[in-house]
């Protein structure tokens, strides 16, 4: 309310990701949203002449555990600030042997493994059903992948993403079952951003940044927090770099993907018997088709 469209692009920041340098005309912003504070204030700026927003996915210090973070309210805020384009990066463990400790993945799809959260805007009144057999956006995955061929990294493009409750690491049987399903890495964090994100009609790609092998692995042991930090932060670096050049390549019109439209069949109920509360706080995302 009151807010100018301030960044069409956003970056959202995983673990060791907490913040974006280099970037002009820098402030910060506290958003309300109907679903409470986000993570922390969203850093406004431009990066190489183009305007963005950056959140630290767990609060500056780290301070919020994958189950607590309030994805309803940063991808909100998100979206109040005017983000098509939202760049999610976050840690994750290795299920298969090529993706190797500090390769970075661009996974192309996901499975819902936690069990403690609310994954859509919408009930209260009001019922839409997305589609999300695309559960990250092609496009602007292609574009992180593209922008990383010039990065010296290992960047893989596609592979199943399995976000788990946490926070505890797996246990081998559980990383066994995981890998028998066909999925290649595993994070705490992608549920139910990724959900929120195509409801909110934004075109949503990670960058995930292996940090261990899980514990399937012969060689791994056991995963620590030691192990996943001291890797982050090597990867984290690579990451800036890929966002850095992905921004600068975005298309000025979205299309070849099914983010801007996502709620334009979805919603079920007949607006009539929308309730006037639930309307007006979902006006952000359905106030166009009501
Ligand atoms: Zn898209």
């Amino acid at each position: 309310m009151g807010m100018p469209a301030a960044a069409r692009v956003g970056v959202i920041g995983g673990t060791g990701f907490a913040d974006i340098e280099g970037l002009q005309d820098r402030r910060e912003v506290h958003i309300a949203t109907p679903f409470g504070p986000p993570s922390d204030a969203y850093t406004l700026g431009s990066l190489q002449g183009i305007p963005l927003a950056f959140l630290p996915r767990h609060g500056r210090g780290h301070h919020v555990q994958p189950t607590d973070v309030n994805a309803h309210a940063n991808i909100f805020g998100f979206k109040r600030l005017g983000v098509e384009f939202l760049i999610s990066v976050s840690a994750c463990g290795s299920l298969r042997e090529e993706f190797a400790p500090q390769h970075i993945i661009v996974p192309d799809q996901l499975y819902d493994h936690t069990r403690h959260r609310v994954s859509t805007f919408f009930g209260n009144g009001i019922v839409a059903h997305v589609s999300f057999a695309q559960p990250y956006c092609p496009a602007l995955g292609d574009v992180l992948f593209e922008s990383g061929q010039d990065v010296d990294v290992a960047l893989h493009k596609g592979g199943a993403y399995i976000c788990m409750e946490g926070p505890q690491f797996s246990t081998k049987a559980e990383s066994e079952v995981y890998r028998r399903w066909g999925m290649d890495v595993i994070g705490m964090t992608a549920v139910p951003e990724a959900k929120l994100a195509r409801e909110a009609e934004i075109c949503y790609a990670t960058l995930a940044c292996v940090t261990d092998y899980d514990v399937w692995h012969d060689t791994a042991g056991e995963v620590t927090v030691e192990m996943v930090v001291e890797n982050l932060h090597q990867n984290v670096d690579h990451a800036k770099e890929i966002v850095r050049r992905a921004i600068t390549a975005l298309p000025a019109e979205r299309e070849g993907c099914p983010c801007p439209t996502a709620l334009a069949n979805a919603i079920i109920t007949a607006p009539e018997s929308v309730p006037p509360a639930q309307r007006a706080t979902l006006d952000l995302l359905v106030g166009k088709y009501l």
